[in-house]
């Protein structure tokens, strides 16, 4: 390459890279690229888990359930469905899937298993956190919902589904005694 075309080279570039720009941004905001993934992802939230839980509920803070959780959210829903229909009552998520930041501001531990959406915190119309606790360790040792953390705190009552045993209490709270409220 000789000097003269050289210069001629750098005397082109700002147009060119002008117009890479333009593309690099068209690509960014080509909407045909974007909206059949959002929505699907819409469609996805609206859709019944089980008979009485929807997918939006177990969003964090509006941040949808990513999709590689879905297998988890899927599975906790089948398992307080199970609660439900034996309480025969609405049963309302008061925090499900929470993202690290959303997990964080609720001081939430480090391996939460609200993170991969296999936890839910809840509270069921007309029972108190002891009775619906007491419920689901009856269900639990009946073998109809599955083994997993379960707390108890004033005002809900944690369950997930990790598969293996944990058993807890918020601070302040004591463990309910199940054979007296049952
Ligand atoms: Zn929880």
């Amino acid at each position: 390459m000789d000097y003269q075309n050289s210069r001629q080279t750098i005397e082109l570039l700002p147009e060119f890279e002008a117009d890479l720009q333009d593309l690099f941004s068209e690509l960014d905001e080509e909407p045909a690229l974007l909206i059949p993934e959002l929505e699907m992802e819409l469609e996805t939230q609206d859709d019944h888990l089980t008979a009485n839980f929807r997918l939006r509920e177990f969003a964090s803070r509006g941040t949808p359930v990513p999709s590689r959780y879905l297998p988890n959210v899927r599975r906790l829903a089948q398992n307080l469905q199970v609660l439900r229909d034996v309480l025969n009552v609405p049963i309302h998520i008061n925090s499900g899937y929470r993202t690290p930041a959303h997990n964080r501001s609720v001081k939430g531990v480090s391996n939460s298993q609200h993170l991969t959406a296999s936890a839910a915190d809840i509270r069921a119309s007309g029972f108190s956190p002891p009775q619906v606790y007491c419920m689901i360790e009856r269900l639990i040792q009946q073998g109809r919902m599955v083994e997993g953390g379960l707390g108890i705190y004033n005002t809900f009552v944690h369950y997930d589904v990790r598969g293996r045993r944990a058993r807890w209490t918020g601070r302040g709270v004591r463990r309910p005694d199940c054979s007296s409220i049952l």
